[in-house]
Formats: C-alpha cells, structure tokens, sequence
C-alpha cells in the first residue's frame, strides 16, 4: 500500500434555513406573506426571536428589543412563537440530511453542519449534494435554506451566508485563503462585536490584516484565542463534522451589541436566553435541576449564580422565574453588563437519545464563539 500524502479534502456543507421561524410562520399564515414580521412578543421586555426579510429592510432583526423594532417598523406584525412546530419542522430537515450522511452537526433549530467526503447517494459533488438537498427541504417542508460547501467548517459556515436567502456558495480548497483574506474579520466566526473592535483598534479590518499578524503578535492581544485567529486568517479549520452530542448541560448566552446597564434590557436578555434553552430542554426532553445565570460585565469580571431544586425544572415560567430571580442578585449592577448566560444542568434522565436538535453546537475557537442559536444570523 502507497502511504498517502496528504489526507483528501473534506466535504464539508453548513446548511442554514432562511429566516427559518419567520419564514415557518408566514408558510402557515398567507396573510403573513410579504409583510414584516417579527416572532416574538410585542411587550415591553420582549426581544424578537426572528424578523422576516420584509421586517429586515426596516433594520428589524433577531434579538433586537420589540420597542426598537416597532419604532423602526411601525407596521410590523408580532407572532407568537410556536416552538413546537419549528422543532417538527427541524426534525423534518433533519430527516433529509439523514439521506446524505450519518455525520450531522445541528447548530440550532435551523442550522447544521454535514461532512458528505463520503455522500450515501454516491452524488459526484458537495455542490450537487447541497442543491438536492435545498430543493428536498424546499418540496417537502415549503421552506428555503441556504447552504455553504467547502473543505471545512469555518469556511461553510462564512460561505452559507454569502448567497442568502435560497443560495449556495462554494469555497473551494483553491481559492479559500484568498477568499477570507478579502472578508471584514468581524464576520468571522469567534470574532464576536468585542474582539471585532479590539481587532480594529489594532488595524485589523479584514482577513489579510489578520494574516499579516504573527502568532507572536496575536497571543499578546488575544491570548488562548490565538490559535484559531491564526489558523482562520489562512482558510484553516481541522474541527470535524461531530455527530456526538451527548452533553451534561444546556446552556446559551449571549453578548449584547453595547454593555448594558439599565435593569429591564438586561432582564430581557436573559430572559431570551432562558427561553432559548427552554426550547432545547423540550426538544431533547432533558430537565436539569441546576439553574445557573452568568454574568461577564464590562471589565470582563465574570459572576454566575446558581439555584438547585429538589426536582428537575419542568415548566417553562419557572426556568423564566428562576432567571429572572438570579440576575436580580446582582442589582443593581455597579457596572455595565456585556454578557450575560443561561444554563440548565444536573439532569434527571440523560440527554442523549434525544429527537430534537440542541440550540447550539458546543463553544468552538473562542469564550467569545456565541451561540446566537434560535434567532441565528438568519
Ligand atoms: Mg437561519
């Protein structure tokens, strides 16, 4: 046997439905078609889980705060949330991929990474794969994705954004690391709004300042961090495609776009986040009896606190109160709150086996890789 070189280039698709909870509700209502919709709750703590692409031209998107939305689109119409279908509707997705490849990473309800090196339907490309694929989720579920190939996961997941909504675009192992060297690095991903800054402070608008930067340079400034920069500043990813999903907590969190100080904002955020791993823990049918809230504030000071209970959180409005009641622990905050996380651990039965789809795939580059998961990018 001839030893190999080189290992053969992954195939590598990120898929990504387009506006997904959004786009499910104006499938199931006709009157919702072509007009700006927000899902979410017009309340005053509400923030949107999604915005129709309507609503967007408004500057209406997930997790703005309701207020701001319906101050920028004053017609724009709220849907409650229906979890429960997006999940059937994920499920259904996720059913299609099965067909192509048993290596499926959901990221979320609406987004997963696929390794198809070796499709089941013996497809000649990733890009024949990914188009089959898109028009089976547009015939069966009405719905449209967009979907991003390449040799690894970090360029799939920059490329699945380049043509939305309902196109694919590929990055081939030729032209990656030209390609990013064009892109803001503010797209990167674990270049969240903080670091982006931090970047730019430093002269680092785009791929190629970052390519420019030594290892030496970058583990300065950005410290564990480094590594990724480096390696995603040359089209570089080695992470594979991880079926495995078994996890001891369900947790999301989110930076907010300015360090927050006022009580109700920062409420509504956690709020969000509590409601985003609600969703997982009913997807996967896994309760935990821990409640843990984090908070990171502005210096980067990090806090969490915790609440056990003699049994498993099963309702959603106590996972709600629960929140609600550790981040007012920390009130009035003596300084402005940059992130804050909701987790959901100690599970009563164990959370594999589960048929849902986790919110968000496991924290990957950087403390800062934020699972923006339920109202995702788009
Ligand atoms: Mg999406």
């Amino acid at each position: 046997m001839p030893a190999m070189d080189c290992e053969p280039a992954r195939k590598v698709i990120h898929v990504d439905m387009d506006a997904f909870f959004a786009s499910v509700e104006q499938r199931d209502d006709p009157a919702l078609r072509g007009r700006p919709v927000a899902v979410g709750y017009p309340a005053a703590r509400g923030v949107l889980a999604a915005a129709s692409y309507e609503a967007r031209r408004f500057g209406v998107r997930s997790a703005l705060p309701s207020v701001t939305a319906l101050r920028r689109c004053p017609e724009l119409i709220f849907v409650k949330p229906r979890f429960d279908v997006y999940r059937a509707v994920s499920r259904q997705v996720h059913g299609i991929f099965a067909d192509y490849t048993s290596l499926i990473q959901p990221l979320s309800l609406d987004e997963a990474y696929l390794d198809v090196t070796e499709n089941l339907r013996g497809l000649p490309t990733a890009w024949a794969t990914a188009r089959e694929i898109r028009a089976r989720i547009l015939e069966e579920t009405g719905l449209t994705a967009s979907a991003g190939v390449s040799y690894n996961k970090f360029l799939a997941k920059l490329a699945s954004g380049h043509r939305k909504p309902n196109g694919q675009f590929a990055v081939t192992p030729g032209m990656g690391a030209a390609w990013v060297e064009a892109l803001p690095v503010a797209r990167f991903h674990g270049v969240g709004p903080v670091t982006a800054r931090k970047m730019q402070a430093l002269g680092i608008e785009t791929g190629a300042d970052l390519r420019a930067r030594s290892m030496a340079f970058l583990q300065q400034h950005f410290g564990k961090a480094a590594g990724w920069y480096y390696a995603i500043a040359r089209g570089e990813d080695d992470r594979p495609v991880d079926p495995d999903r078994t996890r001891k907590s369900s947790g999301s969190e989110t930076t907010f776009d300015r360090d927050l100080a006022e009580a109700a904002e920062i409420e509504a955020g956690v709020l969000r986040m509590a409601d985003e791993v609600w969703a997982w823990c009913e997807g996967a049918r896994a309760f935990g009896r821990t409640v843990t809230v984090k908070v990171k504030f502005a210096d980067f000071q990090q806090v969490t606190r915790s609440r056990s209970y003699p049994s498993a959180v099963t309702r959603h409005a106590q996972l709600r109160q629960a929140s609600l009641d550790l981040i007012r622990s920390v009130f009035p905050p003596e300084k402005g709150i940059r992130l804050v996380g909701v987790t959901v651990s100690t599970f009563e039965a164990p959370a594999h086996g589960y048929a849902g789809l986790p919110l968000f795939g496991s924290a990957v580059g950087s403390a800062e890789a934020q699972a923006s998961v339920l109202a995702g990018a788009s």
